[in-house]
């Protein structure tokens, strides 16, 4: 008998499952709108010129691969800081914030996940209902039972606020909360700045822990309109964790940079905090991957590549929303009845498009269309080619 004979087949990711069998497919005009990844107006994932640009430079003067420290380059964690909470803020100021670089938001989030079993081993975790898929399998398999708060709300097509407060205002001290910074992964609804008041007031009566996962900033509104919501937690002097991810922002999704960071009391307690980070870090990988963090660094810390970064993001911000524009016409040209312009009041890469598991599996068989069964599509894979037939094929569908 083999030590496996008894290991189950584990279900396909959903999202990278759909990717497989898309690539199988053999449809000619098979568009993906499954994956969150953007691609430019030529349906191709771009290389973005900042990053060219570094790393140019960075060959033009190579350097030998040492391990880097457990935490990361320090100027990519110094320039994560301040592109967060703002270099001049008191809370970078006062070194009351602990920064490691991760693999990618999604290390971000196991690293605090793994930190806070250790801290609040039995605390529960809330992810909103719905949300990205990762979430609950990443909480459940750092140890955590994970539960939901109300988010969307299908009939009214919006946040179903009064239900997530609610869920809040009845949750546990110690319950973490997981809040989507912005853009909000599926729905693409986010909250209002008056809204987020009141999350922090619950949170803070109610001693919750907040954990903002923010793999989207920039891709909403902008990247300081983006990242506000970080400040107003930390203005309500609360202990926080933040995830940040620069798969998207960059587009750099292979090179897996992200970020922890953790808001701390004062000095002391961050430095004690971080000494706890570096061992979960050290205990998983050892310490993260040269590249992508100098990459990142390089284009965060010089001014020239900066407002090139930030102009090159606001065009991918710029073209998704004209893709949400063109989307909502062309389904109407299309001759769908209904209303579809939702899709311009939602924010990010994606669009629920309201569309039934029914409609989206017809989507997929008969036009080679993809999104997800819960009706997700990723408006960021959408460009002037596709736009047409993707229109023509929902219209067949709805
Ligand atoms: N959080 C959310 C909400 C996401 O949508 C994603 C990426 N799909 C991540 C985290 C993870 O990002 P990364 O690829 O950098 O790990």
């Amino acid at each position: 008998m083999s030590l496996f004979s008894a290991v189950e087949m584990a279900p396909r990711d959903p999202i990278l499952g759909l990717n497989e069998q898309f690539n199988a497919d053999p449809h000619p005009r098979k568009v993906n709108l499954g994956v969150g990844v953007y691609f430019d107006d030529e349906g191709k994932l771009p290389l973005l010129q900042c990053v060219r640009a570094a790393e140019k430079a960075l060959m033009e003067r190579p350097a030998a691969r040492g391990y880097l420290p457990i935490d990361g380059i320090a100027a990519y964690d110094s320039a994560v800081k301040a592109l967060v909470f703002g270099a001049d803020s008191e809370v970078v100021q006062a070194g009351r914030v602990a920064t490691v670089q991760a693999l990618g938001g999604t290390g971000g989030l196991k690293i605090g996940a793994d930190f806070l079993k250790k801290i609040n081993p039995g605390a529960r975790v809330l992810i909103s209902d719905p949300s990205w898929e990762n979430h609950r399998a990443l909480f459940t398999n750092a140890g955590f039972e994970v539960g939901t708060y109300r988010y969307y709300d299908a009939a009214t097509r919006s946040v179903d606020f009064d239900g997530m407060l609610a869920d809040l205002r009845a949750a546990a001290p110690g319950t973490i909360v997981v809040l989507h910074a912005c853009c909000h992964n599926p729905t693409g609804y986010d909250l209002t700045p008056a809204q987020w008041d009141q999350v922090i007031e619950a949170v803070r009566d109610g001693r919750l822990v907040a954990f903002l996962d923010m793999a989207y900033q920039g891709f909403g509104h902008g990247i300081r309109e983006d990242g506000a919501v970080i400040g107003k937690f930390v203005d309500a002097g609360l202990n926080l964790f933040v995830s940040s991810s620069f798969s998207k922002s960059f587009s750099l999704y292979g090179e897996r940079v992200g970020a922890l960071s953790v808001v701390a009391s004062d000095r002391d307690e961050a430095a004690r905090v971080l000494s706890q980070l570096k061992i979960v870090i050290r205990t998983t990988y050892s310490n993260p991957p040269t590249h992508g963090g100098a990459v990142v660094a390089a284009v965060l810390n010089d001014p020239e590549l900066r407002a090139l970064w930030e102009q090159e993001l606001g065009e991918m911000r710029a073209r998704i929303k004209t893709m949400r524009s063109a989307l909502v016409e062309g389904l109407k040209a299309a001759g769908v009845q209904q209303d579809m312009s939702f899709i311009t009041e939602q924010i990010g890469m994606f669009s629920y498009s309201g569309l039934s598991k029914e409609q989206m599996l017809r989507l997929r068989s008969e036009f080679g269309v993809y999104g997800t069964d819960t009706g997700r599509m990723c408006v960021a894979a959408l460009n002037s080619r596709n736009i047409g037939y993707v229109c023509e094929a929902i219209a067949q569908v709805l």
